[in-house]
């Protein structure tokens, strides 16, 4: 998901909605707004689909007065899976002896169920099936004076991942969970504040990035200006490092680095590790084109867009039935076929989840007259779930969960098949060693299997690490 919050502009909404439509790649089943007035109070509105379609209009935005609006970009990880339902858009709002609140969050706690369990036991009445209102009751129950603090109360008792922005009448809240797995960044407009999950939002309405709010910590932003606390035990950050390399948008700044060049670096590092003698090195766009840029740079071969994908279709795996999705490959993306003709083909993509994609491009690609496949993948097979906010299929959908590399070649019936190593990645992330096992610098679950959090509700369920 992707989370936005301004303080201190007329109009903030309006700001919001061009925040998060930049931020829309991390979700586009559905969005919404929160923003207060002084003289209307809280105001909210939640519309299923893209930003530019239901946060546009001068009606929608007039009903969204104020200086100050969060808002938030959804796409289900837990909740109601499949179709979003109404009731889970966010942001949430609560009600609270010192006034009223809302939260957006992005990530997915892990201890979710059981607290939903506890709380109702209690006498908390849910409105959705969403993971995140969690928080909304948490505070409640809280026996703090004020709302940062009641969120304080409240996130000390949530494990898993969450970047959050919240607001109150008078004040722009943002955390991050102590892990730091999901981003959000500071940003200044003039005397305005800015929260968001990634720095394109910024440049969108022309804020300039201050830093990233630290794995751990909670700004508390009104009037006086920014107050940094730290409500949880300090611990080692293990930022996602899948946001490197398909999630954050290339244009965005993360651990001071931009994306692009990161993806870049990340197609020199498989260039190294999995050379292959071919014509020409093609995309899987738009998720593998820096990395295929890559590639072609260190391994000389031309780089040529040999797949072209049509605009005006979202993600692929966003689309959450598996039939949507499959038709989805061929709604999205088609093959150049002059270029393809007689040659042969490095396809560089970002990931391989259930092999969907990969399968679908293959057999567009040798259609279309290609001499040899050779698929070259940005990360690592994919062999575990994501129970921090990213959708993955349960483990048995996962190709690499079942098959070896060679057994997932021979599935895709590609003439060669590589991923980059671990510790590729690592090097292309920035981390000269690679990776450092005992102590890990990112989280790489869905890789490793090695689970930063306990994904203590999946386990109930049976899950097995
Ligand atoms: P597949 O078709 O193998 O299931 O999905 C791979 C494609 O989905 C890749 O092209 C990639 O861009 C996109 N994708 C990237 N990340 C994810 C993810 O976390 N989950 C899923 N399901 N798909 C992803
Ligand atoms: Fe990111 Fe993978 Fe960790 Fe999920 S499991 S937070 S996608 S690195
Ligand atoms: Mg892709």
């Amino acid at each position: 998901c992707g989370i936005f919050g301004i303080i201190g502009v007329a109009d903030a909404a309006n700001f919001v909605a061009l925040g998060l439509h930049a931020l829309q790649h991390r979700g586009q089943e559905a969005g919404g707004i929160v923003a207060h007035d002084p003289e209307q109070g809280f105001n909210s509105v939640r519309r299923f689909g893209y930003v530019r379609d239901n946060f546009t209009s001068a009606k929608v935005m007039e009903a969204l007065p104020g200086p100050i609006a969060i808002g938030h970009v959804r796409y289900s990880t837990a909740g109601s899976k499949g179709q979003t339902a109404m009731r889970d858009v966010q942001p949430f709002f609560g009600e609270f002896s010192m006034g009223g609140a809302a939260i957006a969050h992005n990530g997915n706690i892990t201890n979710a169920e059981a607290l939903r369990r506890e709380l109702i036991e209690r006498g908390s009445i849910f409105q959705s099936s969403s993971d995140s209102e969690c928080i909304i009751h948490l505070m409640a129950r809280s026996l703090q004076r004020d709302i940062p603090e009641r969120m304080e109360d409240a996130l000390r008792r949530v494990e898993g991942a969450f970047s959050v922005v919240a607001m109150t009448a008078n004040q722009l809240i943002g955390v991050r969970d102590p892990l730091g797995v999901r981003p959000l960044v500071l940003g200044r407009l003039g005397e305005a504040w800015v929260l968001a999950s990634e720095t394109c939002a910024l440049d969108i309405i022309g804020a300039e990035f201050q830093r990233e709010i630290e794995p751990g910590e909670m700004v508390v932003i009104d009037e006086s200006g920014v107050e940094s606390r730290h409500p949880f035990r300090a611990r080692r950050p293990r930022f996602c490092i899948f946001e490197h390399v398909y999630f954050s948008r290339p244009d965005s700044i993360l651990g001071g680095r931009s994306v692009y060049e990161t993806r870049e670096a990340i197609g020199r590092e498989l260039a190294k590790e999995a050379p292959v003698e071919a014509d020409i090195v093609c995309p899987v766009p738009d998720s593998g084109t820096p990395a295929a840029i890559g590639y072609s740079l260190e391994s000389g071969i031309p780089y040529a867009m040999g797949i072209i994908r049509n605009q005006y279709m979202g993600r692929t795996f966003i689309e959450p039935t598996e039939q949507i999705r499959n038709m989805g490959v061929r709604l999205k993306l088609n093959v150049n076929r002059a270029l393809i003709r007689g040659k042969r083909v490095i396809l560089v993509d970002d990931s391989v989840v259930r092999g969907t994609t990969s399968r679908k491009i293959k057999e567009m690609i040798l259609d279309a007259g290609a001499k040899e496949v050779h698929f070259r993948i940005a990360s690592p097979p994919t062999a575990w779930p994501c129970f921090y906010g990213v959708d993955t299929p349960q483990r048995e959908k996962l190709l690499a969960a079942t098959m070896t590399e060679e057994e997932m070649r021979d599935h895709l019936a590609v003439d060669s098949l590589k991923f980059i190593s671990l510790d590729g990645l690592y090097r292309a992330v920035g981390e000269a060693q690679g990776r450092d096992n005992a102590c890990p610098q990112y989280c790489d679950a869905c890789f490793s299997g090695d689970y930063p959090v306990e994904p203590a509700d999946m386990i109930e369920k049976g899950f097995r690490l």
